[in-house]
């Protein structure tokens, strides 16, 4: 009986202890490529939002891997994910697949009903243990905060690689080591690994001239490279400091309610309420989209790229507040918007890119008294 979930950038390694750990056994999905995507697209509306595409292609390879038990993660939120793992359940049966769905509720972590999912997918019983579940989740949560912890680095580094390639080998070879890691000693041990292997990149200094920017958006679109077009890869070799704050151990944090940055952020939104600030979670990550602007606007980044599913509503309408917010010059932080689903090109952006990144280095140069 093997037992998989979607494919999202790297968080895979987290989802597989988290399986592995309860006695299940793992099919790892592939990554997400074009050839794949293109039996998602085939199965699923059309109107339908890009990452419920992705993730059905992702189910599509695992059932005719012989996997029989799928995991989806699903929420109480006011827009459509909550409805994913149900469609995405009846598509798949309508098709002939036989599998059980397993929803994985994360709507607030703290209900702790994810204890009886991870319950619900031992086999063995003698897995499901209440001292087994808390080991499992603190492995999950473990290697869900190394992974952010690459890939920050990652982004911060990039930019300043002298040989091109490096940081993206690097990050590579560190999201192998958590998943090598299996106990809490080893992922203790793996933490200052990942920190060495990024400080030995050869890397030449900007002297002040790599572009700040900030990458965020809608969860999906963001932490993965195939659906984004490797947005950050590219920000960063085109000179840009790239800082996310999004990442999967940020999201579980914020269910379990201890995440202070996300307060923050929601915060500095719900204060500008006469201009338009979001007063309350309305899907995706639009909320803190606007916060995480008015935050790095205040901390003075160069650029803010939000990238989303291209019909995403909630992620919409964040870019449309930002838009007016940067046109009435509330704040001096130029955003740039970037919508993804199976028709956008890499050509068209690339040369989006080259454009706004251009105009950055022009506007920090004009600031700057170099121009
Ligand atoms: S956040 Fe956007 S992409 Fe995700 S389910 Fe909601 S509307 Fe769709």
């Amino acid at each position: 009986m093997l037992v998989t979930f979607p494919h999202m950038g790297n968080c895979w390694p987290a989802f597989k202890s988290l399986c592995e750990n309860m006695g299940a056994g793992v099919y790892l999905p592939n990554e997400n490529n074009t050839q794949q995507l293109k039996v998602g697209l085939k199965h699923s509306p059309e109107w339908v939002c890009f990452p419920f595409k992705v993730t059905l292609s992702n189910f599509v390879e695992c059932l005719e891997n012989d996997v029989n038990k799928i995991v989806m993660a699903t929420d109480c939120g006011p827009c459509r994910f909550g409805f994913y793992y149900a469609v995405q359940e009846r598509i798949l049966k309508d098709l002939g697949y036989k599998f059980d769905m397993y929803h994985l509720p994360q709507g607030d972590l703290l209900t702790f009903e994810w204890a009886d999912f991870l319950r619900s997918i031992c086999e063995d019983k003698s897995y499901a243990t209440t001292l087994n579940i808390y080991r499992t989740a603190r492995v999950y949560l473990m290697k869900s905060q190394l992974i952010q912890i690459a890939e920050k680095l990652e982004g911060k580094t990039r930019c300043y690689e002298k040989n091109k390639g490096d940081t993206t080998r690097c990050l590579k070879r560190c999201v192998r080591m958590i998943d090598d890691a299996k106990t809490y000693s080893q992922l203790r041990k793996t933490r200052w690994k990942i920190k060495d292997e990024f400080r030995k990149i050869d890397q030449q200094k900007h002297n002040g001239k790599a572009l700040k920017v900030g990458l965020t958006g809608e969860i999906q679109v963001t932490l993965d490279p195939f659906v984004n077009h490797d947005i950050k890869r590219k920000l960063g070799e085109m000179g840009c400091e790239v800082h996310m704050d999004l990442s999967l151990y940020d999201w579980m944090k914020h269910k379990f309610h201890i995440n202070f940055h996300r307060k923050y952020v929601e915060y500095l939104s719900k204060i500008h309420k006469k201009i338009g600030g979001i007063q309350m979670d309305i899907g995706g990550e639009a909320y803190w989209v606007l916060g995480e602007y008015i935050n790095w606007a205040h901390k003075g980044f160069d650029g803010f790229v939000h990238i989303y599913p291209f019909t995403c509503m909630p992620e919409i309408t964040a870019k449309s507040i930002i838009t007016k917010w940067y046109g009435d010059e509330r704040f001096d932080l130029p955003p740039a918007f970037f919508g993804f689903d199976e028709h956008a090109g890499e050509a068209g952006l690339v040369t989006r890119l080259e454009a706004y990144t251009d105009l950055l280095k022009a506007k920090k140069e004009k600031r700057n008294g170099t121009r």
